[in-house]
């Protein structure tokens, strides 16, 4: 189950919205802004529906 979540680039500090599948617990991926298009790596915690917690890291 895709969910939407609005989260902050890194790198230009734009806000846009990143679909997350919420069926995979515990995830880790790479990312590219759909603003500036740089990479970006993020770390997501979910349950089945819901985003429990988002980090963004630079790389
Ligand atoms: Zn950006």
């Amino acid at each position: 189950m895709l969910v939407a979540e609005s989260i902050q680039c890194p790198h230009c500090g734009q806000f846009f919205d990143l679909f997350v599948d919420t069926s995979v617990a515990s995830q880790q991926f790479t990312t590219d802004c759909e603003v500036c298009c740089r990479p970006f790596e993020v770390s997501a915690e979910c349950e089945p529906g819901r985003i429990l917690g988002l980090e963004i890291t630079a790389n």
